[in-house]
């Protein structure tokens, strides 16, 4: 039985990374391929739920998120007037809180200082032209004309991933009529912990990012054709929706909306490849497999979580195909959770901000709470 000494990785996003530190710190040798010629991540945040934290301490980059982030105990969720319904988000585990609030620029330095700490090699402005998957490994074209071989591939290149277009055919992303605006602030004195408020047209959150920072995220219905919104509407659009809101500490961000270019703005899309998310010798995790919407803010946990139980599968080297439906059969119940649970609670928001009924039996808190819940059981 061959063993998996040399590994590829397509794509150095949150699960890339977290792939190539967990192999690495079990000795395999990794190289990434990156797509962009340099790193470019935006700067609002990312919340990190304490199932998060847990799969980052696997990687020996859970204390330094929480000391460059801000943890938070339990999300207030709140009418749009800001009186408070109920509390949300995965409870703490072990010594991890809740949540941890953190800009997406440093969750990225803090896996890409780790990976290369621990060896990981980063071929920047590449990726892969063609897949050769043979009996004992994978033979690789990239895209400047060199090849490559390897014991297995990961694909880890996002929603729209090439490797998985390649092994598997060609697969579209499903956009789900919500669109998520995001812009980052200076702290309010009074966030003193991250807060979702439910309008009527639209849903607002508002999340620690550093002691100083936060960030606000609004989800909208912008329209079932998913129309382009041209940089001049970002700055209105963005503040309409928040004047949705009469909330003091919402009310006096919404000037700070100045540059149009910081507002980022992103239509809501979903990907689910049928299992298995393999094939010979050639594996896909993170968004790639199961991208989810953003409404349980767990997409990238799961890709982090997918990167630790890869390589526990891994390190017993008792064949590729063992490793990887054993990878399966740990991830495969636990990624439709959330993203059928994250599914449901996006059409129960469109109806909402369409002014329809929700179906009978609809239980928003129940839904969220069942789930995040879910997520505390080990992986
Ligand atoms: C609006 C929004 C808010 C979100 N909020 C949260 C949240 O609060 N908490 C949370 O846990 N998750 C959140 N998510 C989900 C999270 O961002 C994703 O699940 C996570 O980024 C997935 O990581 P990934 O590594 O699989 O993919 P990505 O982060 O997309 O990384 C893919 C990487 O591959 C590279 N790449 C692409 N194509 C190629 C190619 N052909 N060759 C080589 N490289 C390539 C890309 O440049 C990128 O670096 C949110 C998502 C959205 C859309």
């Amino acid at each position: 039985m061959k063993s998996i000494n040399k590994v590829l990785i397509v794509g150095g996003g949150i699960g890339g990374q977290s792939a190539s530190i967990a192999l690495r710190q079990i000795g395999i040798e990794v190289e990434i391929v990156e797509l962009q010629p340099k790193f470019d991540v935006y700067g609002v945040g990312i919340i990190q739920q304490a199932n998060a934290l847990r799969a980052l301490d696997a990687l020996g980059c859970a204390d330094e998120a929480l000391r460059r982030g801000s943890p938070y105990p339990m999300v207030k969720m709140c009418t749009p007037t800001g009186h408070q319904i109920a509390e949300a988000g995965t409870p703490p585990i072990g010594r991890f809180p809740s949540h941890n609030g953190i800009s997406r620029r440093v969750l990225h330095e803090v896996l890409l200082e780790r990976s290369k700490e621990v060896g990981a090699v980063y071929r920047m402005g590449l990726t892969v032209d063609t897949i050769t998957d043979k009996e004992d490994g994978v033979d690789v074209v990239f895209s400047d004309g060199s090849t490559g071989s390897y014991d297995i591939l990961i694909g880890g290149d996002g929603i729209n991933s090439k490797v998985r277009n390649l092994i598997f055919g060609e697969s579209k992303p499903n956009y789900v009529g919500l669109s998520n605006w995001r812009y980052a602030f200076k702290r309010p004195k009074d966030l003193d912990t991250g807060y979702i408020y439910f309008g009527k047209k639209s849903k607002l959150g508002i999340i620690p990012m550093t002691e100083d920072s936060c960030y606000i995220f609004v989800v909208s219905a912008e329209g079932a054709d998913n129309p382009f919104i041209t940089e001049d509407q970002m700055i209105p659009k963005l503040q309409s929706y928040m004047a949705e809101y009469p909330i003091p500490m919402i009310q006096g961000l919404i000037d700070q909306v100045v540059d149009a270019k910081l507002v980022n703005y992103r239509p809501l899309e979903t990907l689910n490849l049928p299992a298995p998310w393999y094939k010979g010798n050639v594996i896909i995790i993170g968004d790639a497999a199961h991208a989810t919407i953003p409404q349980l803010g767990s997409g990238a946990a799961l890709a982090i979580e997918d990167a630790v139980v890869l390589a526990e599968e891994i390190k017993k080297q008792d064949g590729v195909d063992a490793i990887f439906s054993r990878f399966m059969e740990r991830r495969l119940e636990r990624c439709k959770m959330v993203v059928e649970a994250s599914e449901k609670l996006g059409k129960w928001e469109l109806l909402t901000f369409e002014g329809k009924p929700l179906p009978e039996g609809a239980n928003v808190g129940a839904t969220m709470g069942k789930t995040c819940m879910g997520l505390t059981q080990p992986i």
